[in-house]
């Protein structure tokens, strides 16, 4: 089996590289207006028309606009393939009935990627060449596995350059340990799993949302188009970058440590009403922590051979593990206290083992109270014994 991860590598392009990485955006953005351009033109007068005719139009344009020629042919070719996924992700859209418009003009700016599929790259050492591009000074923060099938470059809003390193590798199973473990996510701590951990809700997020509200303030206060306001707003999508980045890393190590200590690993299928509906940018990166998370114990699960289940979340919460009965409680209830077999626990760690119950498909088995274990984000971020 074939497993495809995607790296994130920052580049640091000198001027010069810059500059050219630029000029192809631009360059890439006018081609894709220019096919779109075509592909109406066709439509309008019945004439059928398909990816293979505007990719045989690229030819032809890049002898009118010899310019063209300073991009790399394939990353052209890719732009004809974005085009017309986005044609057919809107046909599909129609086909269910979606109210949809029409593909737009792309303005200034709006092109952000470079797509090497296959080729036009080279890792040097602590440099990619690009084809046409040049040499770029890259920072490989983790070794790669895998074979590369492709590099995405791409201009973040903050205007920082990242490669996104697609690799093909064949997944390494690890040893097996014999442990399962069932995981509740919630809103009072990140998660609680079935063997007493739990885990503290990020706070180091903090600082960094006093920082957007202040920066916030600020852009506020700017005249709209004024350098200042430009100047703001990549202040602000540079913090936003670093909330994301901040989140990742702690969502990779305790990740990470699931991955590595259980080979079964069952959570509950998040519902959307149950997730906060925040118009903060910043509060929707830390909402959508828990789908991250479990999209990275999936990644994770699948290369090393592990397990990784979802279940129904209904009754997890009201059913006691011990006994099965419904115990009644409302959202401000922490505690699961059972009338009818005695139990009495958190109710987010009753609810971790009835996830784990759910997923192995275990019966009901008497309980005794355990002691819980509160760990902070400190510890997950430092890894080690803590977590153990
Ligand atoms: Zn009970």
């Amino acid at each position: 089996m074939q497993t495809h991860y995607t790296y994130k590598f920052r580049l640091y392009p000198k001027k010069e590289a810059e500059s050219r990485l630029e000029e192809s955006l631009e360059l890439c953005r006018w081609l894709y207006n220019r096919l779109l351009e075509e592909i109406n033109r066709a439509r309008k007068e019945d004439r059928k028309i398909t990816q293979s005719d505007t990719q045989g139009l690229i030819v032809r344009l890049k002898h009118e606009n010899p310019e063209l020629n300073e991009v790399y042919s394939k990353v052209l070719q890719m732009v004809n393939y974005q085009l017309w996924s986005n044609i057919r992700a809107l046909a599909r859209l129609k086909q269910k009935g979606k109210k949809i418009g029409k593909l737009r003009f792309k303005g200034k700016g709006w092109f952000k990627t470079l797509n090497f599929n296959q080729s036009g790259f080279k890792l040097k050492g602590k440099k990619i060449d690009l084809s046409k591009i040049g040499e770029i000074p890259i920072k490989l923060h983790r070794p790669i596995e895998g074979k590369i099938k492709g590099i995405i470059v791409k201009r973040e809003k903050s205007g920082k350059w990242f490669a996104n390193v697609q690799v093909e590798y064949k997944p390494k199973p690890l040893p097996s340990t014999g442990n399962e473990i069932g995981i509740d996510v919630g809103i009072k701590y990140f998660l609680t799993d079935s063997e007493g951990r739990q885990i503290e809700n990020p706070k180091f997020y903090q600082k960094t949302l006093e920082r957007i509200k202040v920066v916030q303030h600020w852009l506020s206060k700017k005249k709209k188009g004024s350098r200042n306001r430009t100047k703001q707003r990549i202040k602000l999508a540079k913090i936003y970058e670093k909330l994301v980045n901040q989140r990742d890393d702690f969502l990779h190590k305790l990740s990470h440590f699931y991955i590595e200590n259980y080979d079964t690993i069952v959570v509950e299928e998040l519902q959307i009403q149950n997730m906060a509906r925040n118009p903060c940018l910043a509060q929707k990166i830390l909402d959508a922590s828990w789908g991250r998370f479990f999209q990275l114990l999936l990644y994770k699960a699948e290369s090393a051979g592990r397990v990784f289940l979802k279940v129904h979340p209904r009754g997890t919460t009201q059913k006691c593990v011990s006994c099965g009965k419904e115990v009644q409680k409302s959202l401000k209830d922490r505690m699961h206290v059972c009338p009818y077999c005695g139990f009495e626990t958190d109710r987010d760690y009753n609810a971790s083992l009835n996830i784990l119950y759910a997923g192995l498909g275990q019966p009901f088995v008497p309980l005794e109270m355990k002691p819980l274990r509160v760990i902070p984000v400190s510890s997950v971020i430092e890894g080690g014994s803590p977590l153990r």
